[in-house]
């Protein structure tokens, strides 16, 4: 995504595309997997934590990003792929490494829906799936040899 695409996103979200707002987007428009708010400073040397948790906090408000806990009990965030308004209601499944520690999106893999009692009303799911990565599991295949 280039900058002009950054501030058209930002636009159709409702919010204003300042530099430090396209910073963070781009941060997390180059990463192939959700960030935790740690790897973000990582990725953004440039910035200062409370701007970059500001930005998070305002993003997600808009529905720029959407958050979910890891298997750690860690935010983490991803884009929201939307153009404008997001309906993801349809959330997908999350998946946690516990060797490697990252988060990948199962888009693919839908939340599955639960019968509720009578009286209670969802508005959102949250699913992780604990285990290891296709990498780590080929790592420690090599290992055991
Ligand atoms: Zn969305
Ligand atoms: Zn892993
Ligand atoms: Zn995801």
């Amino acid at each position: 995504m280039n900058g002009q695409q950054i501030t058209e996103r930002l636009a159709s979200k409702g919010i204003r595309p300042t530099a430090n707002r396209i910073l963070v987007y781009d941060a997390l428009a180059r990463q192939e997997s959700p960030q935790s708010l740690k790897n973000m400073e990582n990725l953004l040397l440039s910035m200062d934590k409370s701007s970059i948790f500001r930005v998070l906090t305002l993003f997600l408000k808009y529905d720029v990003v959407h958050a979910f806990e890891d298997g750690r009990g860690v935010m983490n965030y991803e884009l929201c792929n939307e153009h404008g308004e997001c309906h993801h209601h349809d959330n997908h499944v999350h998946f946690y490494c516990e060797v490697c520690g990252r988060s990948f999106c199962m888009e693919n893999v839908p939340v599955p829906v639960f019968a509720l009692p009578p009286g209670f009303c969802q508005h959102s799911a949250s699913f992780v799936i604990k285990g290891e990565c296709p990498n780590c599991k080929a790592k420690k295949t090599k290992t055991t040899l």
